[in-house]
């Protein structure tokens, strides 16, 4: 067959493989440095399992001083949503992670949307076609059909190979024929590969994997619009990009033959590939991958949603990314961690939301107020534009409520998202405090005397804490409380109860529970007023009875 003839028959306005190569020169590379890339299908939102893989190549080419790529795969359009890729874009943006080359972006090994890309691949499948490494293929999708049924009653692999390779030996005058006649075509690899041969690959993560050689004659460009495969694309972009590591879900490991027999072909090198473990959940005890449809943890848009911040989030992909990240976080030390393959997970890890939930607390902990504060008014700014109109007017008053117990050696960990935080101290805020009925659920056995009194005649707002404690203790002991606990045991029928009581009752007063941050800083916050606003209603509702 002259296989020149042919390409010429099947592509006669395409251009060559070397016109193309000639625009895409070798990068020069450092020692060690990494061009990485993500992948997607422009499918719109990027979801954890994804944000995964598109972290750890960003991590690993910037750590390498090298460059991270975000390649759109939209050759299958059937899987497109309008506006897809300002999605990707959008959550990467949200999420820190830098593009250096790639859709909307720009850059040199362009363009890198793959729709875009039609005449490279057309040149390699021509060239492809001209080397003998592929042929057209007639074949109907009934025909694929009864060869499949066929295989599956005689319990043999499925594809199209071997003997059911049918339109690998047509002649050059059949295919003119079929041709003249428009009858639609695929091009198939013409592979040389036998399946009875069995090679070793050593993946980054998975370690030495086995697989036999690729027989199969996948098809490498479609009928209908003359675009390629996934399979042929990502080999030929990877080759002309420059990409050094591929590094994608495991889901893709067992077309690792395929790919590896592709570089051959293509005569290049290939890149290194590093298959990721899945995200997994644990639904009820039923453990499997965490999914797009089903779990609303999976979506970015949750945590921004509930005002986790990005910080947090990527902190916790960290962990799932390195075994041995977490330790070194909890250190708190300020050496710089490095990322590698070797301490990445090769099984799916369970997405811990309980753990992610306790990274952001300890997240937060370790933040000022005014950053707390910052971050609260970027959030309520987006979801809560009423809160947001209260905590911008009032900012150090808001900023002393975040105070409460942090910039200290323990700080308290009670906040976990910023949507928290109204939740946390609203009865900071009179307009939410007093509602048609603020004290509700309020146990109506709390006894009011010397509440009053205390606020009229002992409670100085200049005292410090010290102080402050040791006049109320004073004062609660003349009407029942004490403070001696050996005393209360022995005799409790003689008390209210203890100090601690006391306080109790003006806790509840102040933020309708009785569990509260430091009942001095909040009395302090509030100031008088407030205090006795809420004092006058407490006792009111209280003689309700
Ligand atoms: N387009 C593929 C996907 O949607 C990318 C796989 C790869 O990274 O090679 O997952």
């Amino acid at each position: 067959m002259d296989y020149e003839k042919l390409a010429d028959l099947l592509f006669p306005n395409v251009g060559t493989r070397e016109e193309v190569e000639a625009k895409y020169p070798k990068r020069t590379l450092n020692q060690g440095e990494m061009i990485t890339r993500f992948a997607p299908s422009p499918t719109g939102f990027v979801h954890m399992g994804s944000l995964l893989t598109a972290y750890i190549n960003a991590l690993l080419s910037e750590q390498s001083h090298g460059k991270f790529l975000l390649r759109i795969e939209d050759t299958d359009q059937k899987r497109e949503v309008e506006n897809g890729i300002e999605g990707i874009i959008r959550d990467l943006t949200d999420y820190e992670i830098k593009i250096d080359e790639g859709a909307i972006v720009g850059g040199s090994y362009g363009p890198y949307i793959q729709s875009e890309r039609k005449d490279i691949y057309l040149a390699f499948v021509k060239d492809f076609i001209k080397k003998g490494l592929a042929y057209p293929c007639f074949c109907t999708a009934e025909e694929l059909a009864e060869v499949r049924e066929l295989q599956e009653i005689n319990k043999e692999r499925i594809g199209y190979f071997g003997s059911y390779s049918k339109c690998k030996n047509l002649s050059y005058e059949e295919i003119a024929e079929k041709i003249e006649k428009k009858i639609p075509f695929v091009v198939r690899l013409n592979s040389p590969g036998d399946f009875s041969i069995k090679h070793q690959y050593h993946d980054l993560i998975k370690g030495d994997v086995n697989y036999f050689e690729n027989d199969i004659d996948i098809v490498i460009m479609k009928s209908d619009n003359f675009l390629p495969t996934y399979h042929f694309a990502h080999a030929v972009d990877d080759y002309l990009m420059g990409t050094t590591h591929v590094i994608r879900g495991d889901e893709w490991l067992s077309s690792l033959p395929v790919h590896i027999q592709l570089f051959e072909m293509l005569g290049v090198e290939a890149p290194k590939y590093a298959h990721i473990a899945p995200v997994m959940k644990n639904d009820h005890g039923v453990v499997r991958k965490l999914s797009k449809r089903k779990d609303p943890e999976a979506s970015v848009s949750y945590y921004s949603e509930l005002g986790i911040p990005v910080e947090v989030v990527k902190l916790y992909l960290k962990t799932l990314i390195n075994t041995n990240f977490e330790e070194w976080y909890l250190k708190n030390t300020k050496e710089e961690f490095i990322f590698t393959f070797e301490k990445m997970p090769t099984s799916g890890g369970l997405f811990d939301i309980e753990k992610l939930n306790s990274i952001s607390r300890e997240y937060f902990s370790r933040l000022s107020a005014e950053e707390v504060y910052q971050g609260l008014l970027e959030y309520t700014k987006k979801y809560d534009t009423d809160f947001h109109s209260i905590v911008s007017k009032q900012k150090d008053y808001v900023i002393s409520i975040l105070n409460i117990e942090r910039e200290t050696e323990k700080p308290r960990k009670d906040i976990t998202a910023y949507s928290d935080i109204k939740k946390l101290f609203y009865y900071m805020f009179d307009e939410y405090f007093f509602n048609d009925n603020p004290y509700e659920g309020v146990s109506k056995d709390y006894e009011i005397d010397g509440l009053k009194e205390y606020f009229e005649s002992c409670y100085q707002e200049n005292d410090c804490e010290e102080e402050w404690f040791c006049k109320l203790k004073e004062f609660a002991e003349k009407f029942g409380y004490t403070p001696n606990r050996k005393e209360y045991k022995e005799h409790p029928e003689n008390y209210k109860g203890m100090t601690a009581k006391f306080c109790e009752i003006i806790r509840v007063m102040l933020t309708k529970s009785n569990m509260s941050p430091n009942l001095y800083d909040i009395l302090h916050i509030l100031g008088k007023e407030k205090v006795e606003k809420r004092m006058n209603l407490f006792i009111s509702y209280l003689q309700e009875k």
